[in-house]
């Protein structure tokens, strides 16, 4: 099989991944169980059959709309599976048939569907960073970045950020800050070491700043709540994505030869 073929494999199975993602960002919030439960159109709550649960396709193909009601179906579902079919197209092709490949695919799924729910409800369930925590330490027992440094950056990182938490709350008055956040950046640390979490954590300071403040100057809404979540799963695939390079040129800038 060649490079190609396995990357456009992956990608294809991304997509059907994508429409599982689809699922939890939907009923995790509300604790409803993902294992099993057909779905159901919220408007008519029609049962959606196989061949509309395509992903991407069956979408364009009803034109955005339900088959029974013609209610329109949030952008949202299509876009998810191919950001998710990107994401381990992209994946395949940095690491190649591993079994890292499988960790950072579990990872990549966990910050898709964290991103999403912070966005939407600004919640981070324990159903997804526990579970993540342990798992990433266990992968890190057989594959980079070596359990030493997945226990430093599970500790560290979330101490650290912690920190920075309890001093912007200290400087807002308010808490700038939920222990969701603190469990993500613990999971983040397990599977991608204490570097690269770093690398993450600098990436969503640095956007959540940018965004944040243009967003409380648009809407004038100095309570906006950012969701900082959904800022750390962006850095965190960024991280992961590109993270090294990133940080030899940020070095060598600063200590140039
Ligand atoms: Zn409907």
């Amino acid at each position: 099989m060649s490079d190609l073929t396995f990357v456009a494999l992956v990608g294809t199975l991304g997509l059907f991944v994508g429409s599982f993602l689809n699922v939890c960002i939907v009923r995790l919030p509300l604790g409803r169980t993902v294992l099993w439960g057909r779905s159901h159109c919220p408007h008519c709550d029609r049962q959606i059959r196989a061949w509309e649960n395509l992903p991407v396709i069956s979408w364009l193909a009803l034109g955005g709309r339900c088959a029974g009601c013609h209610a329109s179906i949030s952008m949202q579902y299509p876009v998810i599976e191919l950001v998710t079919g990107l994401v381990f197209a992209g994946g395949a092709w940095l690491y190649g048939p591993t079994l890292l490949l499988v960790a950072r695919l579990l990872f990549a799924c966990a910050m898709v569907v964290l991103f999403m729910i912070d966005l939407q409800h600004r919640i981070l369930p324990n159903v997804i960073t526990l579970p993540g925590i342990l798992s990433g330490l266990a992968f890190s027992l057989v594959l980079p970045p070596g359990v030493r440094d997945a226990l430093i950056g599970a500790a560290a990182c979330s101490l650290l950020l912690f920190g920075m938490g309890e001093m912007v709350s200290r400087v807002l008055g308010k808490d700038a800050l939920g222990f969701g956040d603190v469990k993500m950046i613990a999971m983040m640390g397990a599977f991608l070491g204490w570097q690269m979490t770093l690398v993450a954590l600098f990436l969503a300071s640095f956007l959540g700043s940018v965004i944040g403040l243009g967003l409380v100057a648009i809407t004038r809404d100095r309570d906006y709540q950012i969701p900082l979540g959904s800022f750390l799963a962006v850095g965190a695939l960024a991280a992961a994505a590109a993270g090294q390079p990133l940080l030899d040129w940020y070095v060598g800038s600063l200590f140039p030869r």
